[in-house]
């Protein structure tokens, strides 16, 4: 068979957790918390699945829950979706991107991604005949130069995908790159994907500027946004994506022939527990403790750091080290050290090596000191 996709192979997520389980090795490598959700939530899905929400949702998703969403992004954000025409429950963040990408990119379409990106925009792209024109960023503060994305925009161009805050990185956006990003779109009549799902986890006096506190950039985009992130269970996939009524009718044509719709009983759950803020409020605090006991523990390390402003992840610069190359040095680490890390090459244009790992902090305290105890010795 011809491949649709002869360069893609298995997510670098898969392999190194693969390879955590079979070494044995503590596994800060895929993003994902090592303790549990809310015991509260869980209730909420049984008690749900007892009141005998077990067939299908609503196509767009359950209308209690896309009430609590629209009313989310009006207290925070200011800005108004429409919970009948505007939003859509999704099965996690990763099929909001692909629907949006499969609602509007076209064979022949060019879309400018950020590298280091998350793995899943470029092959999506290509799936429908789109060609990914990847801008580089670099440590350590990962800036964009807003003159090279003009310069890269063509009349191809269809998209822009951006994803604040930032995986791997752990940088953000700043309000003046939102406005920047505003301004070309705007000029150019392209669409946005804005990939939010760490917008609350942000760290320090650092502030998330979503796409929804834009106007003109609002009316263009597609937010998508991941419960698994915020709610401690990625297990259960489960996101949603934010448009403008006419770009949410095109997703919505997709998406109803892509899964239709998504898990009744935990969409009933979210709807309760949405309405207490509190419940994703407390996420940047806890989160900031992680990150900081970590970075202490390590900070005489021969690993070089700048703390990361928002997600679980924080970079570590391993060049003092070895000259090694990043895939090979996150297998060693695994499997010699029994620490399980992701090399960030595989996210850049032409799998560029900067040396440098990315580790998940959504971990026990018990574990970030074993890994820091392990990665303090080498
Ligand atoms: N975007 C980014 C930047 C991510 O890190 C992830 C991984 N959680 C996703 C999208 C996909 O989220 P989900 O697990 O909800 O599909
Ligand atoms: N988002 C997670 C990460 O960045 C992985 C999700 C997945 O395995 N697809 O580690």
């Amino acid at each position: 068979m011809i491949s649709k996709l002869p360069h893609v192979t298995t997510s670098i997520f898969a392999v190194m957790s693969k390879m955590a389980i079979d070494n044995d090795a503590l596994n800060l490598s895929q993003g994902y918390p090592n303790f549990e959700s809310d015991p509260y939530l869980i209730d909420l899905v049984n008690q749900a699945m007892k009141d005998g929400f077990n067939q299908y949702a609503p196509m767009p998703g359950d209308i209690s829950l896309r009430d609590e969403i629209s009313k989310k992004y009006y207290n925070l954000y200011k800005k108004r979706y429409d919970p009948d025409s505007e939003i859509t429950v999704t099965a996690g963040a990763t099929q909001a991107i692909f629907t949006a990408i499969a609602a509007t990119v076209d064979k022949g379409d060019e879309v400018i991604i950020f590298t280091p990106a998350y793995d899943c925009y470029q092959p999506t792209v290509e799936l429908f005949g789109g060609k990914t024109r990847p801008i580089q960023l670099k440590a350590p503060d990962y800036q964009i130069d807003w003159d090279e994305v003009s310069d890269t925009i063509s009349n191809k161009t269809k998209m822009v995908i951006i994803n604040t805050p930032h995986n791997p990185s752990g940088t953000i956006l700043s309000k003046t790159d939102m406005e920047m990003l505003q301004s070309l779109v705007v000029e150019h009549g392209l669409y946005v994907i804005s990939d939010e799902v760490y917008e609350h986890i942000i760290f320090d006096d650092h502030t998330h500027y979503s796409a929804a506190l834009f106007p003109e950039l609002a009316q263009r985009t597609f937010i998508t946004a991941s419960f698994g992130k915020t709610f401690h269970n990625t297990g259960w996939k489960m996101g949603y994506c934010l448009a403008p009524k006419i770009l949410m009718r095109e997703f919505q044509k997709v998406h109803q022939f892509n899964v239709f719709s998504v898990n009744h009983p935990i969409q009933k759950a979210m709807a309760i527990y949405l309405r207490t803020p509190e419940h994703y409020f407390g996420l940047s605090g806890l989160y900031q403790k992680k990150r900081d006991l970590l970075l202490d523990l390590m900070k005489d390390s021969r690993f070089k750091f700048v703390p990361s402003k928002g997600t679980y992840f924080q970079m570590l610069d391993y060049s003092e080290i070895t000259d090694e190359g990043d895939r090979s040095f996150a297998e060693k680490l695994t499997k010699d050290f029994k620490v399980a890390t992701i090399p960030t090459s595989v996210f850049n244009a032409n799998e560029k090596d900067f040396k440098q790992l990315r580790v998940c902090f959504a971990k026990r305290d018990d574990t970030l000191r074993d890994a820091a105890m392990i990665l303090n010795s080498i």
